[in-house]
């Protein structure tokens, strides 16, 4: 390959959330050798790190056992809800709550909204985890909630929401601004009274911000991280609108793609917030020629 200009993103990889989740998890299982460690569902949307926290004897758990001895149970950076805490303490786990402080605020603003009389409206996917426990903290002081990222299926709900006086948003944490911004419009047009927390989280805006950037600059960006990843998938489709755009999930993929490469002269590499450095270290050294 020809000699190449490459500039990685500032804000590539683990946010301030994973990292602390990834290593409190680590820490728990080496303070506590005989307790057994689990996380309530995946901790980070990768295969890689889910191993490698399997080998420490930290597993994943997708139900909840009956009953259970000397276990500790992780939350992870997503949160959960009520529902699921209770009966993961109902069955003897001893719980960790490593849910993230962003995210936290999210729920705390989606429960007040709610309990002042606000209609409910949580821009995120449905069925993202992080979403379901945010709607789940806010279902135990009413049922006037609606989850949707998108305004035509909003629209689907118009009348139910112009009887309500009062609308009130927050966002799943890795949204895009675009999205939220499109929402918003649209409720300012048929609400009286509307009141809007913009919960994307820092790490989020900072990522996406800088990445826009990048892809201005450069003949090509690279996205790294799981497709399963809500915040790495929104940094693909905003780049890709704005330049060439990749997403891989590490550089074994990257094969398919020499031809870019090659034609490429400035290359800039970003990745999603449950990215490893070592996956990134990996496309790095392949654009570079190392294979
Ligand atoms: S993406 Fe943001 S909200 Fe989610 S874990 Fe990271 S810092 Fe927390």
């Amino acid at each position: 390959m020809s000699k190449k200009e490459i500039k990685l993103a500032k804000y590539a990889g683990f946010c301030y959330g994973v990292k602390r989740a990834v290593e409190t998890a680590k820490k728990l299982k080496l303070e506590n050798p005989n307790k057994n460690v689990y996380v309530f569902g995946e901790l980070i949307h990768n295969a890689d790190v889910i191993n490698e926290l399997e080998a420490l004897g930290i597993r994943t758990l997708y139900e909840i056992p009956e009953k259970v001895e000397n276990s500790i149970c992780i939350i992870r950076s997503h949160g959960a809800s009520p529902d699921i805490i209770s009966k993961l303490t109902d069955a003897g786990f001893e719980i960790h709550d490593l849910t993230c402080l962003d995210v936290k605020k999210v729920q705390q603003k989606a429960m007040e909204l709610v309990k002042d009389g606000y209609y409910l409206v949580i821009v995120g996917k449905a069925e993202h985890p992080e979403v379901v426990a945010i709607r789940a903290h806010a279902e135990q002081y009413g049922n006037n909630i609606l989850v949707s990222n998108d305004v035509k299926e909003l629209k689907q709900h118009e009348e139910k929401l112009k009887q309500n006086k009062k609308i009130g948003v927050v966002v799943q944490t890795t949204q895009r601004l675009e999205t939220l911004n499109k929402i918003v419009e649209y409720l300012t047009s048929i609400s009286k009274e509307l009141k809007i927390y913009n919960t994307i989280c820092l790490s989020t805006s900072h990522r996406q911000n800088e990445a826009r950037e990048l892809a201005k600059e450069n003949d090509l960006i690279l996205v790294v991280g799981s497709k399963k990843s809500a915040n790495t998938t929104h940094l693909a489709e905003i780049l890709n609108k704005i330049s060439k755009t990749i997403h891989i999930e590490n550089a074994d993929e990257l094969k398919d793609y020499d031809e870019i490469l090659n034609s490429s002269e400035k290359i800039a590499v970003t990745a999603g917030a449950s990215t490893p450095v070592n996956i990134i270290d990996n496309v790095i050294n392949y654009i570079k020629g190392g294979k």
